[in-house]
């Protein structure tokens, strides 16, 4: 029998049959009115999970777009203060550098943020604040609310890239105060890869850009997403939109609590399993800080080589990944978002354990922390 290869990078991650079934039906008419009514069902579902009661559109492309058509519409020509402490806040700075004025607060990959800094920039005049809310590079989760907190109070824009909490971790976007915020599909909403929603708040549409993008012009997505049926303004991709909806079907089946909790869950089984083997977290927090509860960023202990423990666990048909850019071959991730539950779990971390071992790591009883954690 053929076995699939389990995917637990930080996405994409495994789609459930029923999302996948979706995707293989006839094509419809994405001006009529079955489309709209996906559309609009899926919106419903994912203006929960954004925790926001105002307006959201679902873009063809991968989370990356989401992130372009925010900094584009909002912040062109603006002063933007860029929070980075991972490969995707970097992403997030490069994109402010294509549309505006980018002051970079950069601090060591995985560690805090630079909250000082952020309120100098803000005095200083910056009018827009862009951060990765859970920085899947670095395995850090970064304070949201904190960083809303001081955007309003400056009265600027707060651009939150959410994509890899967004559906696996709490956000609020309206109670934290966040103006902007994004997901994509091939995260903790376990759809295929290809769309991103965009959540805009009022504060950010009374300042959107005059000159915008033709593709990704947000009052464009506005326009066509507020008549019955609910449309984009160009073809989407409709097979993925489908996906997307079946997808939130099955979010909304298990709850968004029970799923947030899992989530939780999971990467606390993680986490043990490092405590229990003797591997650091590659993130060194404090109490006020939190790790990701998404996506692990574990230390590679010395002796042990990236290639080797990522070829041996491979073997079991189990992907697991590396480090980005300048963390290649310090840090390997797991990722346990979507549909993830201990099977999984209890899999991958197996094969990680016999993996260290393998290559001459003396690990602890890491798997046997973490049944006692997925236990409960
Ligand atoms: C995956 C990811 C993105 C988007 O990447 P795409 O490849 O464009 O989907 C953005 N931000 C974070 C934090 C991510 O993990």
């Amino acid at each position: 029998m053929e076995h699939e290869p389990l995917l637990m990078i930080p996405g994409p991650v495994p789609i459930p049959q029923r999302v996948r079934a979706a995707m293989t039906r006839q094509a419809i008419n994405h001006r009529g009115p079955e489309f709209g009514a996906a559309y609009a069902d899926t919106v419903r579902t994912l203006k929960t999970l954004f925790g926001t009661a105002h307006d959201l559109y679902i873009i063809s492309g991968s989370g990356s777009a989401g992130m372009e058509a925010a900094v584009a519409n909002f912040a062109r020509d603006r002063r933007i203060v860029s929070l980075v402490n991972g490969k995707f806040g970097e992403r997030f700075a490069k994109i402010g550098e294509r549309y505006g004025m980018v002051a970079l607060l950069e601090s060591e990959w995985g560690t805090p943020l630079d909250l000082a800094g952020l309120e100098r920039e803000l005095e200083a005049g910056a009018e827009i604040v862009t951060m990765v809310h859970n920085e899947t590079s670095a395995g850090i989760k970064n304070p949201a609310p904190e960083v809303a907190k001081l955007a309003r109070k400056h009265d600027a824009l707060f651009i939150m890239d959410g994509v890899t909490s967004i559906g696996g971790d709490d956000v609020r976007m309206d109670e934290w105060g966040v103006d902007i915020a994004v997901v994509g599909s091939q995260k903790c909403l376990a759809a295929p890869a290809g769309l991103a929603a965009i959540a805009v708040g009022d504060r950010a549409w009374d300042r959107i850009c005059e000159k915008r993008p033709f593709y990704l012009d947000m009052a464009a997505y506005r326009k066509s997403g507020s008549g019955t049926p609910m449309e984009t303004p160009y073809t989407p991709a409709v097979p993925l939109f489908l996906a997307l909806q079946e997808a939130c079907t099955i979010i909304e089946e298990e709850g968004i609590p029970a799923r947030i909790a899992r989530h939780r869950r999971m990467a606390d089984a993680v986490r043990a399993a490092a405590k229990g083997w003797g591997v650091d977290l590659f993130p060194t927090l404090d109490a006020r800080h939190a790790y990701s509860n998404t996506a692990t960023a574990l230390r590679i202990p010395a002796g042990v080589t990236d290639k080797d423990l990522r070829g041996t666990v491979k073997k079991f048909g189990i992907e697991i990944a590396g480090g980005q850019d300048r963390l290649k071959g310090r840090i390997f991730r797991i990722g346990t978002m979507g549909g993830i539950g201990a099977q999984e779990i209890l899999a991958t971390l197996t094969a990680v354990e016999f993996a260290l071992k393998k290559s001459g790591f003396d690990a602890g009883a890491g798997v046997e922390a973490a049944a006692e954690v997925l236990l409960g």
